[in-house]
């Protein structure tokens, strides 16, 4: 052990029926360092995490904190410990102000609880992180990108030692990553080891002063600051340098006419590619996470700023923005609909009308009648199951939410 390992992992193992997620897992997390944790999906990297906040416990191995062999039977414990984490879903008590969640658990004074003090010290907390919110809103009225930053001043109060952070970036913007880092960096100075999950390697080179990369619940490598480079990560991820973009045309439904030209389409992330898709064809595209495909389907919907042509049907389209997309014939689902795609308290009718308001409307007016007979004839389309249209989208099971 290097003296100055905060927390040291020794050949982890843990196995679910049937699968080993972790085969013998050895890392060390220093003290006051940013830690990258890479890997494909299914890598290892959640369940390690769980392990170590005590959500899971280990089949074999040990966790060493501060040298000392340690048993993390659960949550709890892991907090006791000084081992907190933030999930991607954000958990705060939307009835409580963003001042009694931050403090929930800690608030000062011994007997009762003054109100007017809790959202004193909340105050101070956000205030030395550099957030500007205001501690007396309703968390259930903040966005999601609030809530990650207030669940971070959660952890804050708590003097933790180490900080997990699982895809804290997903749903930020840029701006707001900004916010973040500046954070963690705080968090730094107080000696905090923070442990940073994320599929963007800018983010990882930017931020992380060493990252490891998981491979099939086995470290392939830690590498420095300096190291973490695409193709380094890139061959320690998936075991081969830089995927290729292959195509495979051989389907039934594939029409003798090619419906989209892309040219030298290009983004900030992405190198100028150029493919056709035929009419009826499903073109799946692969490679590593970061490495640009993400923005290939983006940049055709509109969402992400891009050069290059698009021919539809032999004619050349605009699609700089979702609506000009659109117009063209060009859909986009993105990623995360629930949050990006769909208006959860909306019910399903209004969702599905959403994209053709426009011709629902007559005199201003948006009549319930037409936008029932439009929805209802397009889950029986697709078969969507329950087959009801008042139902709030926030209820429907996330596979269904892809139909529409
Ligand atoms: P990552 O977070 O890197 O995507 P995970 O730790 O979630 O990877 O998963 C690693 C492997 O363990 C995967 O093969 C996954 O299917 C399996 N796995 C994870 N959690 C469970 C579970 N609760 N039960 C069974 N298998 C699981
Ligand atoms: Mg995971």
């Amino acid at each position: 052990m290097t003296g100055n390992a905060l927390v040291e992992l020794q050949d982890l193992e843990k196995e679910f029926a049937g699968t080993k997620a972790l085969k013998g897992v050895s890392l060390e997390f220093l003290r006051g360092e940013v830690h990258g944790l890479l890997g494909e999906n299914g890598a290892g990297k959640s369940t390690l995490i769980k392990i170590l906040t005590g959500v899971y416990s280990p089949s074999a191995g040990e966790i060493l904190l501060e040298g000392k062999p340690v048993r993390i039977s659960n949550p709890p414990e892991a907090h006791k410990l000084g081992l907190g984490a933030v999930y991607q879903d954000a958990e705060l008590f939307s009835g409580f102000t963003v001042g009694q969640n931050i403090l929930l658990g800690n608030e000062p004074g011994r007997i009762g609880i003054s109100y007017r003090a809790i959202h004193r010290e909340a105050a101070e907390i956000l205030d030395s992180m550099g957030l500007d919110l205001d501690i007396y809103r309703l968390a259930g009225d903040l966005s999601a990108a609030e809530m990650q930053l207030v669940t971070l001043a959660t952890l804050f109060h708590r003097r933790y030692k180490l900080i997990v952070l699982d895809e804290p970036t997903a749903r930020l913007s840029a701006a707001e990553s900004e916010v973040l880092f500046g954070i963690i960096e705080g968090f730094k100075k107080q000696g905090i080891t923070i442990v940073y999950i994320s599929h963007r390697l800018r983010e990882v080179q930017e931020i992380c002063d060493r990252a490891t990369i998981l491979r099939g619940g086995l470290v392939s490598g830690t590498l420095n600051r300096g190291e973490v480079t695409e193709d380094r990560v890139t061959e320690l991820m998936v075991d081969r340098n830089r995927s290729q973009l292959a195509t495979y045309n051989e389907g039934e439904n594939v029409r003798d006419e090619v419906l989209l030209e892309v040219e030298g389409l290009s983004t900030a992330n992405l190198a100028p590619i150029n493919f056709q898709i035929s009419a009826g064809e499903v073109l799946g595209i692969t490679g590593p996470v970061g490495g640009g495909m993400e923005d290939i389907a983006r940049a055709l919907g509109g969402v992400t700023r891009h050069s290059g042509s698009v021919k539809l049907g032999g004619r050349p389209v605009s699609v700089n923005t979702p609506i000009a997309a659109r117009r063209s014939g060009v859909a986009l689902i993105p990623e995360d609909r629930r949050k990006q795609a769909l208006f959860p308290s909306l019910s399903v009718a209004e969702n599905v009308c959403l994209p053709v308001l426009g011709s629902l409307q007559r005199l201003l007016m948006i009549r319930p009648g037409p936008v029932k007979s439009y929805a209802d004839g397009v889950m029986e389309r697709l078969a969507v199951r329950p087959r009801d249209a008042s139902i709030q989208v926030r209820f429907f099971p996330a596979a269904t939410s892809r139909r529409w």
